[in-house]
């Protein structure tokens, strides 16, 4: 992978410069939804056939859902605030203690919940791809209940539902930059209402997949086009393939094609992803520099096993963007 030298370029003087580095109590980043455990084994041959055991050449134990995002964005210096239900169990003391302890997210908002388990994903990775196993339950607190008023927020993280959520609208109104994630349809159709809620956002930012289920188009560029009539900024991620964007305000229109990297663990590429493009959307970056800075953390991020905590950090990005 070749450096990407931009002369005389401090991004995290950028970042500091826009988020007023702590001073006026608030956070720079929202984040809401639900703190999965994640147990991810890498390095397999193929998947287990029925009846049969494989064994894995890495492994990794991580907070998921989330905590991807949240970690992502801690990582790259922004005051990051989660409101999420947390599992009383186990898994719900070492996800708390990672991302308080070890990661400085703070968790004021979030709440562990009695009786309440967290939900588990284990991911089985192959060459590229990889196939998950989720189980849990929805979390007994919506973002709202969690939040009541919204804090003082540059910027915050919301899924697209099927209606805006009223920490939403009451952030949206303060003024807070609000970015959008695909969230999570479990009936697989996505329903067109979702589409008409992006009038709330600043940016949309799914992947190719999901892009293409929304907007009903039969491939990535005709989405994103589709998606730009109606948010000031769209993204659409591809995977090994890059991101590509269109910002409306401003006119611009790129894609970046994905660096040739190895990648041994996708969990949370697209988290990563979307918290280096917040942190870009802040500094006020052209789009451009947004989308190479978010596909750079991004596929620094695959290359190492461990999901959210493969997410870099200021240290592991100079040598690639000074
Ligand atoms: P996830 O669900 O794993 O969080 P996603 O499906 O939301 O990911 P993707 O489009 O798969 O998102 O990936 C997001 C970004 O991660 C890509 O735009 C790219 O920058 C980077 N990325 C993903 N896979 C690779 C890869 N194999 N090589 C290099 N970069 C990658």
């Amino acid at each position: 992978m070749d450096a990407m030298p931009r002369p005389g370029f401090d991004p995290l003087a950028a970042v500091r410069a826009a988020t007023n580095d702590g001073e006026d109590g608030g956070c720079d980043l929202l984040l809401t939804g639900t703190v999965f455990q994640d147990i991810i084994f890498t390095g397999l041959d193929h998947g287990p056939e029925p009846g049969t055991e494989v064994w894995s050449q890495g492994m990794g134990t991580c907070p998921g859902g989330v905590a991807n995002q949240a970690i992502a964005a801690a990582r790259l210096g922004l005051r990051t605030s989660l409101a999420a239900a947390f599992g009383d169990d186990g898994y719900g003391d070492f996800n708390w203690r990672i991302l308080e302890t070890q990661e400085h997210v703070d968790l004021s908002l979030s709440r562990r919940f009695e009786g309440w388990h967290s939900p588990v994903t284990v991911s089985m990775c192959v060459d590229h791809d990889r196939s998950m196993v989720t189980h849990g339950h929805p979390a007994p607190m919506s973002a709202s209940e969690l939040i009541g008023e919204p804090p003082k927020a540059l910027a915050a993280v919301a899924d697209l539902g099927e209606e805006p959520e009223p920490w939403m609208l009451a952030a949206r109104k303060a003024g807070v930059k609000l970015f959008g994630d695909a969230g999570w349809d479990p009936t697989g159709e996505w329903s067109p209402r979702r589409l008409e809620q992006l009038s709330n956002f600043h940016a949309f930012m799914p992947n190719q997949r999901e892009a293409m289920a929304f907007t009903g188009m039969d491939n990535p560029w005709s989405a994103l086009y589709a998606l730009a009539d109606r948010v000031p900024v769209a993204v659409v991620t591809l995977g090994a393939q890059g991101a590509m964007a269109v910002d409306s305000e401003t006119g611009e229109e790129e894609w970046v094609p994905s660096l040739p990297v190895t990648a041994y663990d996708p969990t949370g590429a697209g988290d990563c992803f979307g918290a280096a493009f917040v942190v870009g959307s802040l500094a006020g970056w052209p789009l451009g520099d947004r989308l190479r800075f978010a596909n750079l953390c991004a596929s620094l991020a695959v290359q190492e096993v461990g999901g959210s905590l493969a997410a870099p950090g200021w240290g592991d990005i100079a040598d690639w963007w000074h």
